[in-house]
């Protein structure tokens, strides 16, 4: 039932669904904070897993996973044990019902779900640096962007915005983006750009009528779909879908609210929408349109709760039980005009038959080749590898000449960064330096200079060089390799490299 609003959320869900004729035979499963106290770091039991695989298919209150060291995400968990790479967030305006400034809005945010700074390594490197890695797989982009498509194609969607930040993650984001464009040219029927993610979010919050399908890597999508849920009306009001090959959860998109729980003035409908989303997915569409119809028309009658009551608008500030009763009293009722889509924007969908505009369909789940039947063939030589030092004496010549005299044995010491500046050789006095040292090795008689014509290492000269550096009283926190992929440097450059 969830933590916070979610016993009071889940109940009256429940109670919609029951009341609307869903065929459902649920399993209830605790999941959340009395799970993490009672031991499961996690914040799941054992026999949650079962129940889980076998039904495949989890609507899930929001929880609060307890601050501090030692607990795990849960919804992280979730995503990631069972695979659930999609993460779907329908969101369009219901005004005039519910008042927004934004009366043309009718976007869907296609959000990867299980990779990106959400997997969640992060490491303690020396007293005063701490790293998060951010990981992102080719088949994994492969994954999410051929869902994004389909996902539009099965909708009735025209245009699919692709957001990252690769003017300086070329790697990272620029694999997302590179794969964006690679699969998008099997859809020449679907609209393509794309926009980094800085100015992409703000033209959300400005100009939200101009965008269509929004697709985007984990944790951009976290954030702009909070963004556009609230400016179109409140977080309470939107659902998600996770999908994946292992099963499907459903959700509100927001919190546990502590701040209002227990006071039944919480918005039970983000978890209604993943209750009809839900509906959809198991084929029970008749039963989503009665409910989805049912909300929509007590929103158009001004039954609001607080988080979207305005006075003079609104006719009637009800709880979250009332909410759900007003839904049930209007269960074979057809809403007066929020049955059709969104006002058509630039970028709004194709007309869908009312009541189910948005997030109607889920396309079968894209089953990309295995990664390895693609990538076996591409070529990897190693070329150098960076050292991370543990250094405590701020000045980088020193460290560099002590280097360059230990190294030796086919190697020799190419540049040192520090925070991912150059500082070595020719750095700038003005640069703020940590005790975290980057220090790039390449084969002895590489140009230094180069930024593309690198010589093979060996492994075992690497593994030396590491003895070297230690006995000589350096420490070494990590090291990683630098490798060229059929030619090409896979590895990116420090700043000022
Ligand atoms: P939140 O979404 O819980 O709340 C943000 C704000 O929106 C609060 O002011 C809250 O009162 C309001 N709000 C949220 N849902 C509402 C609803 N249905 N009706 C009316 N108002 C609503 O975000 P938070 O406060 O940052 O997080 C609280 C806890 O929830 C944290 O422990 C966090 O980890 C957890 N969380 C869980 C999930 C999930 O289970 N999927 C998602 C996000 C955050």
């Amino acid at each position: 039932m969830g933590d916070g609003i979610g016993p009071e959320i889940m109940a009256q869900t429940l109670r919609m669904l029951e009341a609307a004729g869903a065929a459902l035979a649920p399993e209830f499963i605790e999941v959340g904070e009395a799970q993490y106290l009672a031991g499961h770091s996690s914040g799941i039991g054992p026999e949650a897993w079962d129940s889980l695989r076998r039904t495949g298919i989890l609507l899930k209150a929001p929880i609060t996973t307890p601050l501090g060291g030692g607990y795990k995400s849960l919804n992280v968990t979730l995503r990631k044990t069972l695979g659930l790479y999609a993460n779907v967030r329908p969101t369009r305006s219901l005004a005039p019902a519910v008042a927004t400034k934004h009366p043309v809005l009718d976007i869907v945010i296609v959000r990867e779900n299980e990779e990106d700074l959400y997997a969640g390594i992060e490491h303690q490197q020396t007293p005063d640096v701490v790293q998060c890695l951010k990981i992102i797989t080719r088949s994994g982009c492969e994954r999410i962007v051929r869902y994004a498509f389909e996902y539009a194609r099965t909708n009735g969607r025209r245009r699919i915005t692709c957001m990252t930040k690769d003017n300086i993650m070329k790697l990272t984001d620029g694999l997302f983006h590179r794969v964006f464009v690679e699969v998008g040219a099997e859809y020449p029927d679907i609209v393509q750009e794309h926009q980094i993610i800085d100015i992409g979010a703000a033209r959300l919050a400005d100009t939200p009528e101009r965008y269509d399908v929004v697709l985007t890597l984990n944790l951009y999508g976290d954030i702009i779909s909070d963004i556009v849920a609230q400016i179109a009306g409140s977080v309470g009001l939107a659902g998600s879908s996770n999908i994946g090959l292992g099963g499907a959860l459903f959700e509100a998109i927001h919190g546990s609210a502590p701040d209002i729980a227990g006071q039944d003035v919480a918005n039970p409908s983000g978890l209604l929408q993943g209750a009809v989303l839900l509906l959809r997915h198991i084929g029970q569409h008749a039963v989503a349109d009665r409910l989805e119809a049912a909300w929509l028309r007590t929103l158009e009658d001004g039954l609001h709760t607080a988080d979207i009551y305005r006075a003079g608008q609104s006719t009637e500030k009800v709880g979250t039980r009332a909410f759900a009763d007003a839904v049930i009293a209007r269960l074979g009722q057809q809403p007066a005009y929020l049955g059709r889509p969104a006002a058509a924007g630039a970028a709004a969908a194709a007309p869908t038959a009312a009541p189910t505009a948005a997030a109607a369909a889920v396309p079968a789940v894209p089953r990309p080749a295995a990664a390895t039947a693609a990538t076996a063939a591409i070529e990897q030589v190693l070329v150098g590898c960076d050292v991370f030092l543990r250094w405590w004496d701020g000045r980088p010549d020193a460290l560099g000449q002590r280097l360059a005299a230990l190294t030796g044995e086919g190697l020799q010491l190419k540049l040192i960064t520090n925070r991912g500046v150059k500082v070595y050789p020719d750095g700038h006095p003005e640069t703020t330096c940590t005790d975290h040292w980057r220090c790039r090795f390449v084969a002895a008689g590489t140009d230094t200079k180069t930024t593309t014509d690198f010589l093979p290492v060996t492994f075992g000269a690497l593994l030396r060089l590491q003895q070297v550096l230690t006995d000589a009283g350096l420490q070494v926190i990590k090291t990683e390799n630098l490798y060229l992929f059929d030619g090409q440097r896979g590895f990116s450059l420090g700043q000022g490299e």
